[in-house]
């Protein structure tokens, strides 16, 4: 899952970068308007953190602007204090949540998993494939009973994969979504993801399949036989 978060406060948005990246998000962090405005114009961020107050487009303008392209991503806006006024506007702009300043992380923390919940369709955070369960909430996953081990890069991987079984994902795409601006992953470094993944997950009754030229197709074995039966 990848976040972006629009804050002109130094301090407060390394505060909720560390936050995110350590619940094992992507993200990545503008402190302006305009340069939000661009970012949002063509990548795709599962969640926005977006503060009003900021120098240049203020965070009203930027949701409206994305709201109007049919954006559909969820958008957490964070307020100043005194200001009711922006609070309701944001609401009514299509923001998902608000939080006002100051607030403490674990609350952040709170809102952000339930905006990403509400996001990933099902209210459920127990994703599944095959004999695969994977909990995106406790961060564990297991095969029947027996827990695997990820690191947290392949999590992010395979949580993307499950979020979209049966689609055909490009590696682009799939990097997009697992990793930020500062990381210089190849796409070729998806292969040796997915290698990993195939073995790890080769009890699960989980096909990963790659489709040349095209990129990557999860789906449950079952599904596979039934299509030859
Ligand atoms: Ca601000």
């Amino acid at each position: 899952m990848r976040v972006l978060i629009v804050e002109d406060d130094e301090l407060l948005a390394a505060g909720l970068v560390r936050a995110l990246e350590a619940g094992g998000y992507a993200v990545d962090r503008v402190g302006d308007g305009a340069m939000a405005d661009r970012v949002l114009s063509d990548t795709c961020h599962d969640l926005v953190v977006l503060d009003i107050g900021l120098p240049g487009m203020d965070g009203l303008q930027v949701l409206k602007r994305l709201r109007a392209r049919g954006q559909s991503c969820a958008v957490l806006i964070l307020t100043a204090r005194d200001d009711v006024s922006d609070k309701v506007r944001g609401l009514d702009f299509g923001a998902d949540d608000y939080l006002v300043k100051p607030f403490v992380l674990k609350e952040f923390e709170a809102r952000v998993r339930a905006l990403m919940r509400r996001s990933t369709s099902a209210n459920s955070v127990q994703l599944r494939c095959g004999q695969l369960l994977f909990d995106t909430s406790a961060h564990r996953a297991w095969i029947g009973d027996i827990e695997i081990a990820l690191t947290a890069r392949e999590w992010s991987v395979l949580e993307y994969l499950l979020l979209h079984q049966g689609q055909v994902l490009s590696k682009e795409k799939i990097l997009q979504s697992v990793c930020n601006w500062d990381e210089n992953i190849s796409p070729n470094a998806i292969e040796v993801y997915m290698s990993r993944l195939r073995t790890k997950l080769e009890p699960a009754g989980v096909s990963m399949r790659t489709i040349r030229g095209f990129g990557y197709l999860l789906e449950p074995v079952e599904s596979l036989s039934a299509l030859n039966t």
